[in-house]
């Protein structure tokens, strides 16, 4: 099957890979789309601290069932599905409370190992598998993953309906948060960035304010009134100095940056104190996070259309890489496809 191989750090090709061998309970997928995520630039760049090499990266997807599973088949030839990508080890106290997403080994394939989405074919364990609804049969059922980690976010921080919410850091995951957020019953949304171009996007998406990052953020954030939460993408001293300067008394903090090294998070810790904050960490998401994720897509609160911006074919994956990575101002998700007309 064509393949894209990462041999090593900013060295990799499409190029014919065997398919992965396949236990009983393993399926075969014919990928329709695989989306570009941070994590993967992260892995290509040789950045990401879980990476192996070689591999076939890509975890975002959505897929029919080529070959069913050998052994007690619940999902047969033809039908559509995308995958819940984690995999806890089975055996630790997270697993057994079916906390996969905390297993402290857990794996994603395409992330922590070989096997990933961009490729014609995948071959996953059956009981990852998610059923797709018609309606997101279609590019918008690769957003299914990465709406996952919005709908975690926002059940993480516990929003209710009419309060007034921030957003720090516009790229697709702080814009499917707004947007989630915003399905959610929030009352006000503000949504800030450095690309001024995103406050298109962000009037497109009917968010009530586009708040551009100027160097003196926290100052200006607090312009628009106090928060009820505010969502942190960046993770940087001057992001969270400012999420917490915006926040109303006994407000929420949700911090979702990945943390890159070892350094410690800076907070302004007096502050903290003072509005006695809830400081919350999302991170990733679980298996009912991507239940609560197609409902959104289904529903049409998520728009696709706007946030998937190209489609590349999968012989093209170098194009679509340096095109995300030259004009972020262009680009949210770009989608990969194995098949040459996208
Ligand atoms: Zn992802
Ligand atoms: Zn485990």
């Amino acid at each position: 099957m064509h393949a894209l191989l990462l041999e090593a750090p900013n060295r990799f090709s499409v190029t014919e890979r065997p398919l992965p061998e396949r236990g009983d309970r393993d399926v075969v997928l014919r990928i329709h789309r695989a989306g570009i995520c941070a994590t993967d630039i992260t892995t290509i760049k040789g950045e990401s601290p879980v990476a192996i090499y070689p591999m076939t990266p890509g975890h975002e997807l959505i897929a029919t069932v080529e070959e069913p599973a050998a052994a007690a088949p619940a999902f047969a030839k033809g039908d559509w599905v995308t995958i819940y990508p984690t995999q806890g080890c089975g055996h630790c106290n997270a697993c057994a409370r079916k906390e996969d997403n905390h297993c402290a080994t857990f794996r994603v394939q395409g992330v922590h190992r070989d096997g990933g989405c961009f490729a014609e074919f995948m071959v996953v364990p059956e009981d990852r598998l998610l059923a797709v609804p018609a309606t997101l049969r279609n590019d918008a059922g690769a957003l299914i993953e990465p709406t996952a980690v919005a709908t975690h976010a926002i059940r993480r921080s516990a929003l209710k309906s009419g309060q007034r919410i921030a957003v720090i850091g516009a790229g697709s995951i702080g814009l499917l948060i707004a947007q989630a957020a915003k399905a959610a019953g929030a009352g006000y949304v503000a949504v800030v960035d450095r690309l001024p171009e995103r406050a298109e996007t962000c009037r497109a998406l009917g968010f009530d304010q586009f708040v551009l990052s100027d160097g003196n953020l926290a100052r200006t954030l607090a312009q628009y009134g106090e928060f009820d939460i505010v969502f942190d993408n960046v993770g940087a001293p001057a992001t969270l100095a400012a999420a917490v300067d915006g926040l109303r008394t006994r407000g929420t903090l949700v911090m979702l940056a990945f943390p890159h090294g070892s350094d410690p998070v800076t907070l302004p810790y007096p502050k903290v104190y003072r509005k006695e904050l809830d400081v919350i960490v999302s991170r990733n998401y679980a298996r009912e996070d991507f239940t609560a994720s197609i409902a959104l897509l289904e529903g049409g609160k998520i728009d696709a259309a706007r946030m998937i911006t190209a489609t590349y074919p999968l012989t093209k994956f170098a194009d679509a890489f340096s095109d995300l990575r030259n004009n972020p101002a262009r680009h949210l998700k770009i989608l990969i496809s194995p098949k040459e007309q996208v």
